[in-house]
């Protein structure tokens, strides 16, 4: 049986502690000896069944994607930049490949606005039973202007958003880890951090595997245009060019 809406668990929800919000709060990622319900351990990164599942009908492991709690992706040296992505597109891509779920998906929040509860550096790879995300995809939400390829990776400004405005796009083919992909990644997740007109201080990353390849989405976050919320319709601002051009300019030309 397929479902459209994916079930949440308010009881657990309310359970679950906010270190974002509520700086006093221990962080219960930083209590490594206390972690349960390990999956895989390669040396600060941990891949964990979630203490919270809220979802129904799914399968939910964290990622914690390093011990420093202050550590934030846009700032990773390489090395680990690498270690983690290639870590956890593994592992993600491993869960796809048992067939025991309708779909897998593999994102992350950060910040306020993201819709993250715990501060901690971390990702969510979820295994939904009933619901294939890939439904909802089309090849046009990952087409924009290219901002540079190298490699057989392109970083790309999204020209038909899924949700609207700025959605940066980073790809490459499903077989194996090219570290452009993760430095593309993270020089979008630098930029919208930093650098953005807009002051972001909250991003999503979303990942899908898709007609063979591995696609990152890194999406600023701000409130949610009402027209998208009342209507489904996003909105394309007129600013792309320039905007690709500053990233460029800033982080790509030497
Ligand atoms: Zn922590």
């Amino acid at each position: 049986m397929k479902n459209s809406h994916l079930h949440f668990n308010t009881s657990i929800g309310v359970k679950k502690p906010e270190s974002i919000r509520n700086k006093q709060a221990a962080c219960p990622f930083c209590a490594r000896d206390e972690l349960v319900n390990l999956i895989e351990v390669d040396g600060p990164i941990i891949l964990l069944k979630n203490k919270y599942p809220v979802l129904e009908n799914a399968y939910q492991t964290v990622l914690i994607e390093t011990d420093d709690c202050q550590g934030e992706l846009s700032t990773y040296e390489h090395s680990h930049l690498h270690r983690l992505l290639k870590f956890g597109i593994r592992k993600w891509l491993e869960m796809d490949q048992t067939k025991q779920y309708e779909s897998v998906i593999f994102f992350k929040n950060h910040g306020p606005l993201s819709g993250g509860t715990i501060a901690h550096p971390h990702m969510q790879i979820v295994g939904l039973h009933d619901i294939n995300y890939k439904e909802n995809v089309s090849d046009e939400i990952f087409e924009g202007i290219t901002i540079e390829e190298k490699d057989e990776v392109r970083f790309t400004l999204s020209t038909k958003p899924k949700v609207g405005f700025y959605e940066f796009n980073v790809e490459m083919a499903d077989n194996i880890y090219i570290e452009a992909f993760g430095e593309y990644l993270q020089i979008a997740v630098h930029y919208i951090l930093n650098n953005f007109p807009f002051r972001a201080n909250s991003y999503n990353l979303f990942f899908h595997h898709y007609n063979g390849k591995i696609y990152a989405k890194a999406v600023p976050r701000f409130i949610t245009t009402p027209l998208y919320i009342g209507y489904g319709i996003p909105q394309v601002p007129n600013n792309l060019h320039w905007m690709a051009d500053d990233l460029k300019s800033k982080y790509l030309i030497s």
